[in-house]
């Protein structure tokens, strides 16, 4: 999301005739869009400032300016810790940048900017053209969260759950398409909360796969509580929507997911896995573990290694539990460091062993594959499969932009190779 707002930041400021720079020391004003998700994020920022100032030593100061949820968490202790910050502006107030930068420029006060205006924020923003000209493009749909995971910062820093038109969504996908995007991921804190007018996120998708040179539609990051049967069913009927779904779970014990006040069970997110493979038999499941929360003891892990091993996610995203300030869950006793640093290298070890044998099987096979850009060296195109592997390939024709079937000849850890096949496409393939 935060790559979304970077992009839209760039549209708004445009508007007062800033362009985007390369070049550090050309920089008037330096934007430091920041995410507040894990740990050190605050030392990053304190840290990535510091090395603006040395570069700046000998020169005029840029306006320095720090955007997201960190400026969110921290507002007023960053402009009072760090004197060459000039402002902050929180995730759901950058609409208001442009006035922040001229007031700046005027040399007035330091300012702090963390209301929540995302109303205001995202009628400002359909008014601005979005100039996203990626082949595979972010479009936030739904911003904030009502859940309240006792570990999550995203409630207090974001706010509560706010959908967007779905007029106003497939205005701005009509212009991402323009633009030359052939793939949109629809973005939110808990996407499938999605609710305008009792319009859910299935709707919205139906509406968009209407879009005739948008190719490919998929969404993160679901919640299990709202994975509804609808959507289940949009899986099935619509081509447009991709079969790898992002469905973060965070523990195989139903004893630690009431902890965290998950609000789902470890039986009832497998229950949606079944449906969900019913419906579309390729469909692939990727998932955020918390290694370590507290309480967690070896019978909870012994779960999570066995829910691991049932549902074989295809790409995990595993920490060990860091305490966020502010969250219920801080001041909870932690587990010893040891034997969560233990727990999550056999977490890992058996994550990367599943997503191994995953790829293996696809050598030979044949799959659909969106290119999106040409590499450095440039008759190689980087494209993605529809289980958002990474695919390479060689060729003389400009494969940007295009969707073609690719025979798998090789692979390694991170990348798929493969060529142009005239084949037909299995389409029905999933390792
Ligand atoms: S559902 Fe996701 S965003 Fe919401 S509180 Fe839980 S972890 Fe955070």
């Amino acid at each position: 999301m935060n790559e979304y707002d970077s992009g839209r930041i760039y549209d708004i400021t445009k508007k007062i005739n800033y362009k985007k720079t390369e070049n550090l020391k050309e920089a008037d004003c330096y934007i430091l869009n920041t995410c507040h998700i894990r740990e050190k994020a605050t030392d990053k920022v304190y840290h990535d400032v510091g090395r603006i100032k040395k570069e700046f030593r000998d020169e005029k100061k840029p306006i320095v300016i720090i955007t997201g949820c960190v400026a969110q968490a921290e507002g007023e202790i960053l402009l009072k810790r760090e004197k060459y910050i000039d402002a902050v502006i929180g995730p759901q107030s950058y609409h208001q940048i442009n006035d922040v930068i001229l007031n700046l420029e005027k040399n007035l006060n330091k300012i702090n900017s963390t209301e929540f205006d995302v109303i205001e924020k995202f009628d400002t923003l359909n008014y601005v053209k979005n100039s996203d000209t990626n082949v595979s493009s972010f479009l936030t749909i739904q911003e904030g969260c009502d859940k309240f995971c006792k570990f999550c910062v995203v409630p207090y820093t974001r706010g509560v759950e706010y959908s967007r038109s779905i007029k106003d969504l497939v205005n701005e996908a009509r212009q991402l398409v323009a633009n030359g995007s052939r793939e949109i991921t629809l973005l939110g804190q808990n996407v499938n909360a999605y609710n305008f007018e009792k319009k859910k996120l299935s709707d919205l998708i139906f509406k968009l796969s209407e879009i005739d040179n948008l190719k490919r539609i998929r969404y993160t990051t679901s919640h299990p509580k709202d994975f509804t049967d609808d959507l289940i069913q949009a899986h099935k009927n619509c081509e447009k929507l991709m079969p790898l779904i992002h469905l973060p779970v965070q523990s195989g014990s139903n004893k630690i997911l009431q902890n965290m006040n998950r609000k789902h069970t470890v039986e009832e997110y497998l229950k949606i896995i079944e449906r969900l493979q019913e419906v579309k038999p390729n469909i692939r499941l990727s998932s955020d573990f918390i290694i370590g929360y507290p309480g967690e003891t070896q019978s909870d892990f012994d779960q999570t290694l066995k829910l691991m091993k049932k549902v074989k996610f295809i790409n995990t995203y595993s920490f060990i539990f860091s305490a966020r300030p502010g969250t219920p869950a801080f001041n909870l006793q932690k587990i010893e460091e040891k034997s969560a640093k233990e727990r999550l290298d056999i977490f890992q070890h058996l994550a990367k062993k599943i997503k191994s044998e995953y790829r293996e099987k696809f050598l030979e096979k044949i799959v659909p594959v969106l290119f999106e850009n040409s590499t450095k060296d440039e008759n190689k195109y980087f494209g993605r499969d529809e289980h958002f592997n990474s695919v390479i390939v060689e060729s003389n024709e400009n494969l940007t932009g295009k969707i073609k079937n690719i025979q798998i000849t090789k692979l390694n850890q991170n990348t798929l190779f493969g060529k142009i096949s005239t084949k037909l496409v299995q389409r029905n393939f999933a390792a």
